[in-house]
């Protein structure tokens, strides 16, 4: 089975066949840098992750660029309100962006581009818009003529007359017509600006991305992806400008992931921009949140809750207990043929999370490939004979769906001679107190980390297998 890959422009899971051979450019709308990210900007940030991860596991060569917008009028307030200029509060914001990815073990992009560093090329993308009659310049401000593009809103699948309702005019603003979108903004006074042909001014939003995308991965790109919220009218203003100026597609696929909700409500910007994932990796574990927002499919809308998130944790015990144990245990079983009922099930299972994975990266059913791996190897650490051969399938098998998934920690560390110490003394008061259960979680905690008791003539000794 092939990679199939939902594809919003056509509304269909289409055949993933890229460009160019064995290679994929993957574009995604990042953050605008005046703030912590919240957690609706961690689900694509986790997710394009994973479909990276995935196409370089089917061997692909990925070209991965999300942009930074360390301009526009959400920096320009912040400026005014705390007294810093943009660039120092963009260059704050982008340092903690990238400490919060690495926290939810998000690898970097190949590129993060910057608005502030591509002036030149927007403003000769502008000015080619303007020659060919699709760009107006009015007063100060440069403007995307809708109308000249027929397929504009093809992509939410709305038309033009439909758009025309509920579009806002900003006051100052000389549009043509209400539908007109800003490309160049001329600056008032005292804002931070950039020199052009229609006078100091900044990029509009949409722009900047029809600029780098072109710029660092070419007129077409494979996978174009953001938030679902993104469609409309940014996605859709990209296309306007990027298709008018090469005539050729922007993105053969449209990936969006779906909403997030908060204990069952819509996340509103308010409420989601209340939990940063600043705080959120300090209170829970980053592979957690990865489990919890793998736990549902990309595209539906994902629930935010604190039972949620226990869940996910419980979850991610199981998984990662079992590969404690196997971890483990390869470490004292003696070499031996691969069990052939272990191999068949590998075999079997390996197929199902592939099938799953190809299947719009259908993450959840992956993640009960995992559970399903995890009992067969369970079933298998019960049988005396165990050998490392066998075990080392199990483990590899994992590890091999962890460089996708991401949701293991470092294999655990070697318990110190103290806490060993501390964890006997321990152990013989809860059984003077004849409290077993804790007695025994003591003697499997050991024996887990490879330290065997014995009872001597002198007392009790420990040692390490
Ligand atoms: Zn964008």
């Amino acid at each position: 089975m092939s990679l199939k890959v939902y594809n919003t422009m056509t509304r269909s899971k289409e055949t993933f066949v890229p460009l160019t051979p064995g290679k994929v450019n993957m574009y995604v709308c990042g953050p605008t840098v005046y703030d912590y990210i919240h957690i609706g900007n961690a689900r694509p940030a986790i997710f394009f992750d994973i479909v990276r991860r995935y196409l370089e596991m089917s061997g692909y060569e990925v070209q991965y660029v999300v942009n930074f917008t360390d301009v526009d009028d959400k920096l320009i307030r912040k400026a005014e309100q705390s007294g810093e200029t943009v660039p120092q509060i963009a260059e704050k914001f982008i340092a903690a962006y990238h400490e919060d990815i690495e926290a939810l073990g998000i690898r970097k992009a190949d590129r993060n581009p910057r608005v502030t560093e591509n002036i030149d090329e927007i403003v000769s993308f502008i000015e080619a818009l303007v020659d060919k009659g699709f760009a107006y310049a009015s007063g100060g401000d440069v403007y995307f003529r809708t109308e000249k593009f027929e397929e504009y809103g093809k992509l939410s699948h709305q038309n033009l007359s439909e758009l025309q309702f509920g579009i806002r005019v900003e006051v100052g603003e000389r549009k043509e017509n209400p539908q007109d979108f800003v490309l160049w903004k001329g600056a008032k006074p005292g804002e931070i600006h950039w020199p052009s042909p229609w006078g100091e001014g900044r990029p509009g939003w949409h722009i900047e991305c029809s600029a780098m995308a072109r710029k660092y991965l070419g007129e077409t790109l494979d996978i174009h992806g953001g938030g679902h919220d993104l469609q409309f009218p940014h996605h859709e203003c990209e296309i306007a400008q990027s298709e008018c100026m090469t005539g050729q597609p922007l993105a053969h696929y449209w990936m969006h992931n779906g909403y997030i909700h908060i204990n069952n409500e819509k996340m509103s910007k308010s409420l989601g921009n209340g939990i940063t994932v600043h705080q959120l990796v300090q209170q829970v574990k980053p592979q957690t949140l990865r489990f919890f927002f793998l736990s549902t499919h990309y595209r539906n809308p994902l629930n935010f809750s604190e039972e949620g998130l226990e869940q996910a944790g419980g979850g991610l015990d199981r998984i990662e207990n079992g590969v404690a144990n196997l971890r483990h245990r390869i470490t004292v079983a003696p070499q031996g043929e691969i069990d052939g009922r272990v191999y068949e099930a590998v075999r079997r299972i390996k197929g199902q999370f592939r099938e799953k994975m190809d299947d719009d990266f259908n993450t959840p059913d992956a993640l009960t490939a995992v559970f399903d791996l995890i009992s067969e190897s369970n079933t298998y650490l019960k049988t005396a004979d165990a050998n490392a051969d066998t075990l080392r399938l199990l483990l590899d098998t994992l590890e091999e769906w962890n460089n996708v998934l991401g949701i293991l920690s470092e294999p655990a560390e070697e318990l110190l001679d103290e806490e060993v110490e501390r964890l006997i003394v321990e152990r013989t008061e809860a059984r003077k107190s004849k409290n077993w259960a804790r007695a025994d979680e003591i003697r499997d905690l050991l024996t887990e980390k490879g330290i065997q008791l014995e009872d001597t003539p002198q007392g009790l000794r420990w040692r390490r297998k």
